[in-house]
């Protein structure tokens, strides 16, 4: 049982999503500015910033950089906690097929 501490009403829970602030474009580009757009997981190219701690935590400290792959790998992993087990299937295909994505997911 995880216990979560709600900062807002819950019309702004929408599943697994993160609820981003009205800084995040910009946020966004400080933090892949900052990891010098590289993937924190396999050192690719970064185009995305990942929560370290999934909750609603937008200081830089627990933001990273992240590929496309690693971030629904990772989201798709975090989905799969709080929903049905079935969704994690979903999640490890939804994101295409990236050779470096399948490869490290078959281990
Ligand atoms: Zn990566």
């Amino acid at each position: 049982m995880e216990v979560r501490v709600m900062a807002r009403p819950s019309k702004y829970t929408s599943g697994r999503r993160e609820r981003l602030p009205r800084n995040w474009k910009r946020l966004r580009l400080v933090v892949l500015h900052r990891d010098n757009h590289t993937c924190a997981e396999c050192g690719g190219v970064a185009s995305h910033v990942d929560h370290i701690v999934p909750n609603d935590d937008h200081s830089l400290s627990n933001l990273r950089a992240l590929c496309a792959s690693c971030h629904n790998r990772k989201t798709g992993r975090e989905g799969g906690q709080a929903k049905a087990r079935n969704q994690r299937k979903n999640g490890r295909f939804d994101a295409g097929p990236h050779p470096a994505y399948l490869r490290a997911d078959e281990g």
